[in-house]
C-alpha cells in the first residue's frame, strides 16, 4: 500500500499516529489524515500535532458533544464521504474510541482493507463503550496489529486465524468459513513506547509544568473513563481515595474536560492539586518526576511502566494484564479503601522495570514496513 488515510479523533489517537506517521514518510507511504474532532480543545488536540510534529489533518469533520450513537454515525457519514473521493488503498485506525468504530465501519462497507493498531486487547467489559469499540473493529479489519501476547491470545480465543496473505482485501471475504476468521494478525509491540522513548528525548528541557507545582514531591494522577466520572458512588469513591493519598504525598491531577464538568456539578471536593489538561512533552515530565501513578487510563498505565512507576488502576479490570501479573500494576476500581490499599503496598515495593512486554520501541517501524508491501 502507498496511499492510506488514518482516521483520529481523541488524544490518544494523536500520541500513537505521531509514531507511524514519522515512519510512513520513511517508507514512501503517502498518508492522509482524517481528524474526527472527537477532542477538539487545543490542550486535547492541537498541542500535540504541534510537539509531535503530526501532520496537519488533510480533513476536520469537527463532530463532538454529542452522544455515542449521534457521533459515531455523523463520523461514518463524514468519513465515508471522504473515502468514497480519496479511493485510498487501506485505512488505518488506532485503539478503541467512537472514531476507530466509524473509520473502520466505513473503509469495510467500501471493501477498503482496514488496518487496526492496538488490535486484540479485552478488559471483557462489554459496559465499556472501548471494549465495543475495540471488539467491532477487530471483527470487521484486514490487518489487526496487535501489541502483546495477551492481545494474541485474545483473539485466538476469539477464533481469529492469522493467514499471513498478502491480499488482505480477500483474506476478509473468505471470512466466517469453519467458524474460523482469517485475518492478517501482527504483533509488532506498543506504539506507544515508541513515543515514550522518542518524545522523552525530545522534551528534555522542554516539560515546564513539572517546575511549576508548588510541590517537589507527588503521586501523578488521571481519570477520565465514562464508567467512573459518570457513576456518582464510583466518583465518590474514588475522590475520597485520592484525597486520603493526598494527606501522604501531595497529589496532581491534570484534569480532562469530562472530569472537570462533572466534578463542578458533582459538590465533591477535591483536597488534591488540579490542572489544566498537559501537552505530551508536560505528561512526560510529570511522569519522569512522579513517585506513582493513579489512573484510569489504558495509555497512562503503560506510560508508568515505561517511566518505570509502579500503577494503580482505577478500574476492576485492565486490557495491559502483563502489567497487573507482573505486579507493576495494581487494580483497586474506585474503592477508597482498595486504593490506599494499594498505595501503601506500591510504595514500598521495589520492582525491576527493564522486562521487555512491549517490543522496545520498534513498533510503528515494524507496521510501517509491513504496510508497506501489502
Ligand atoms: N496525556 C497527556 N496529557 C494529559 C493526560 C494524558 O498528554 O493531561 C496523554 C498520556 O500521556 C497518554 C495519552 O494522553 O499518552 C492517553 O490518553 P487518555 O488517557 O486520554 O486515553 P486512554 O489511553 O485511556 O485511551
Amino acid at each position: 500500500m502507498k496511499r492510506i488515510i488514518t482516521i483520529v479523533g481523541a488524544r490518544p489517537q494523536f500520541v500513537k499516529a505521531a509514531t507511524l506517521s514519522r515512519e510512513f514518510s520513511v517508507a514512501g507511504i503517502d498518508e492522509k489524515i482524517i481528524h474526527t474532532g472527537q477532542h477538539f480543545d487545543a490542550n486535547m488536540s492541537e498541542v500535540f500535532f504541534t510537539e509531535m510534529e503530526i501532520p496537519q489533518p488533510a480533513y476536520r469533520l469537527d463532530i463532538n458533544g454529542v452522544g455515542h450513537g449521534a457521533m459515531t454515525g455523523r463520523m461514518l457519514e463524514g468519513i465515508e464521504k471522504i473515502l468514497l473521493g480519496e479511493k485510498p488503498e487501506g485505512v488505518l485506525v488506532y485503539g478503541d474510541t467512537n472514531s476507530t468504530l466509524a473509520g473502520a465501519l466505513a473503509a469495510a462497507k467500501l471493501h477498503i482493507p482496514v488496518l487496526h493498531v492496538e488490535a486484540g486487547l479485552r478488559s471483557f467489559n462489554m459496559h465499556m463503550p472501548e471494549e465495543i469499540n475495540r471488539i467491532l473493529t477487530d471483527r470487521i479489519s484486514s490487518v489487526l496489529f496487535c501489541p502483546t501476547d495477551a492481545a494474541l491470545k485474545n483473539l485466538a480465543a476469539e477464533g481469529f486465524v492469522n493467514t499471513a496473505g498478502n491480499d488482505p482485501g480477500s483474506d476478509r471475504q473468505k471470512s466466517g468459513l469453519n467458524g474460523a476468521i482469517p485475518v492478517r494478525i501482527v504483533k509488532n509491540g506498543d506504539v506507544m513506547q515508541d513515543a515514550a522513548l522518542f518524545y522523552a528525548r525530545k522534551a528534555a528541557g522542554k516539560a515546564t509544568v513539572v517546575k511549576q507545582l508548588p510541590v517537589s514531591r507527588f503521586v501523578l494522577a488521571t481519570v477520565h473513563r465514562q464508567e467512573n466520572t459518570d457513576d456518582p458512588s464510583n466518583l465518590k469513591g474514588i475522590v475520597e481515595g485520592l484525597n486520603a493519598i493526598h494527606r501522604q504525598v501531595p497529589l496532581v491531577l491534570p484534569l480532562h474536560p469530562r472530569t472537570r464538568n462533572i466534578l463542578q456539578q458533582s459538590g465533591l471536593t477535591p483536597d488534591f492539586i488540579t490542572i489544566d489538561p498537559v501537552g505530551y512533552f508536560d505528561m512526560i515530565g510529570l511522569l519522569q518526576q512522579c513517585e506513582m501513578v493513579v489512573t484510569d487510563s489504558g495509555g497512562v498505565q503503560k506510560e508508568a511502566f515505561f517511566f518505570q512507576k509502579h500503577c494503580i488502576t482505577l478500574r476492576e479490570q485492565t486490557e495491559w494484564v502483563e502489567l497487573t501479573e507482573l505486579g507493576f500494576n495494581q487494580l483497586a476500581g474506585s474503592d477508597p479503601v482498595a486504593i490506599g490499599e494499594a498505595f501503601k503496598k506500591l510504595m514500598n515495593q521495589q520492582s525491576d522495570f527493564s522486562v521487555n512486554l512491549y517490543g522496545n520501541g520498534e513498533a510503528a517501524r515494524k507496521a510501517a514496513e509491513l504496510i508497506a508491501t501489502l
